[in-house]
């Protein structure tokens, strides 16, 4: 549909990729999908001490994991430096940025005088009106110098798509460094260059960038070229409204999905912080968000990161996944924590389904189906020390658990419906409540105090694991 609209994330690979950049992505890849537009990958390598190869393979990646395919071949700003010195050099043919030539001991000193008459700093201005002639003996003799743009009195403006109209005056501004005494483009000139060459419509990013955008937009009219639109996003704060930090905890996508979290769901609540759809449904397939996202509906007001709301969207996508998917993440991780091996994966898949079904209703995340249905695979080690003192206080549980037991063993049909029939006809016979059979009963087959309905999971378990376990109990709670 729209083929001149291109976006572009543009990382810098110093860490990995964290919750706001990834919805800083999501954003722009929403926006290109939703108009089918193109979008980009620009990693903004620069700055050589600090980015790292293996962070970038690591933003990657979690950027595929959460479905942001990018469109063209990724664009790497470390490979791109003569280019950015070759359009330093065209905007000093044109005069539009000059030489300067003061030392640092200058400029401090120039700071320092403004300082001290409590006015904010900017360039003097003093090597803007050498002339040529002047800048090339200066250069020809030795002279490091910086280069720095020329700008034009008036004022920048541009109607962001998100926080309106914003208009600074250059005169807020000064003739600011694009190229360092060392030949190296600064990142203001680098974005720039690579946004024209790219082709980019659209400029989406965090709101941190709002002082960096009158600076672009003065390069941007230096090379005579349209200025992009831009939509600058809120900041995402923690539930304590501060700025999401490490002190909230995890903040790496990566780290989310290590705790299990399933991609779809951690797109789902990303995309809604700064985001709803026109119906506020809060849990959304991506088809339905890439058909209803607009980027104009983004609000300007700060979004908080709650991993409670995460958690629950992640819920409710783990209840509509089909079993096949659930299974196919799960059973990696079941096998790395050993409670499945490679060669059984086939022949228990049938096992695994009636687990999943079971299970999703209550649980989370993929971790959780392993944190709470470890005893599908292995005999409980430990029994929940509150349900034990709650439910295996009477001194009879045992001996009443033993008799139970010998009662199932002559159960053939061993299902959900005949099993519960058989539990209650023997708490009558015997006197007792269901209850004071069923949370024993619970407690020996799978340690904890809670679990889904006990006589599904006696039936997924099976008669040989039932008896065997509430044998463990009981010489457990004996000795
Ligand atoms: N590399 C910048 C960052 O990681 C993004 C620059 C931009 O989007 O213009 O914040």
């Amino acid at each position: 549909m729209s083929d001149n609209i291109r976006v572009r994330f543009a990382p810098s690979p110093t860490g990995s990729l964290h919750l706001g950049g990834a919805r800083t992505a999501i954003y722009n890849w929403l926006f290109a999908r939703s108009v089918g537009g193109k979008f980009l990958l620009r990693i903004e390598d620069t700055d050589v001490e600090r980015s790292r190869r293996e962070l970038v393979d690591q933003i990657c990646d979690s950027l595929l994991w959460l479905g942001l395919n990018w469109d063209e071949e990724p664009v790497f700003q470390s490979q791109r430096m003569n280019l950015y010195r070759e359009r330093v050099a065209e905007l000093l043919d044109a005069g539009k940025a000059y030489r300067c030539f003061c030392t640092s001991q200058e400029l401090e000193a120039e700071k320092n005088a403004t300082i001290k008459q409590n006015k904010a700093y900017r360039y003097s201005g003093k090597c803007r009106n050498l002339s040529s002639q002047q800048a090339e003996q200066l250069a020809a003799q030795g002279n490091p110098f910086t280069v720095r743009i020329r700008l034009e009195p008036g004022v920048i403006e541009w109607d962001d798509l998100v926080y309106g109209h914003i208009a600074v005056n250059n005169n807020e501004l000064d003739d600011f460094i694009i190229q360092r005494s060392n030949g190296i483009p600064v990142y203001q000139m680098a974005v720039v260059v690579d946004d024209i060459d790219m082709k980019i419509s659209h400029i989406i990013r965090g709101e941190d960038h709002i002082p960096n955008t009158p600076k672009q937009i003065n390069l941007f009219r230096a090379f005579d070229q349209p200025i992009p639109q831009f939509a600058h996003l809120p900041l995402l704060l923690g539930t304590d409204n501060k700025r999401l930090s490490k002190r909230h905890g995890a903040t790496g996508v990566d780290e989310y999905r290590e705790q299990g979290y399933p991609a779809e769901a951690v797109l789902n609540y990303l995309a809604l912080l700064g985001w709803a759809p026109q119906d506020e449904r809060e849990v959304l397939e991506v088809g339905e968000i890439i058909e209803q996202f607009n980027l104009t509906a983004i609000s300007r007001k700060a979004a908080v990161f709650d991993t409670k709301k995460l958690e629950w969207i992640s819920g409710e996508h783990l209840s509509r996944m089909s079993a096949q998917k659930i299974k196919r993440i799960l059973v990696p991780k079941l096998v790395a924590s050993r409670l499945l091996t490679e060669n059984e994966i086939d022949s228990q898949s049938d096992y695994l389904e009636a687990i999943i079904e079971i299970l999703r209703g209550r649980i989370r995340t993929f971790n959780q189906f392993i944190e709470w249905g470890g005893y599908f695979f292995r005999d409980p080690k430990n029994y929940d020390e509150k349900a034990v003192a709650k439910y295996w206080k009477n001194p009879m549980t045992e001996q009443r658990l033993a008799e139970f037991s010998r009662e199932l063993a002559t159960i053939n049909d061993f299902t959900a419906n005949v099993l519960e029939e058989r539990l209650r006809q023997y708490a009558e016979r015997t006197g007792l409540k269901a209850a004071e059979l069923i949370h024993p009963l619970r407690l020996a087959l799978t340690g904890f105090g809670i679990s889904p309905g006990i006589f599904q999971v006696m039936e997924i378990l099976g008669k040989k694991n039932v008896l065997r376990r509430i044998q463990k109990a009981i010489e457990h709670f004996t000795t």
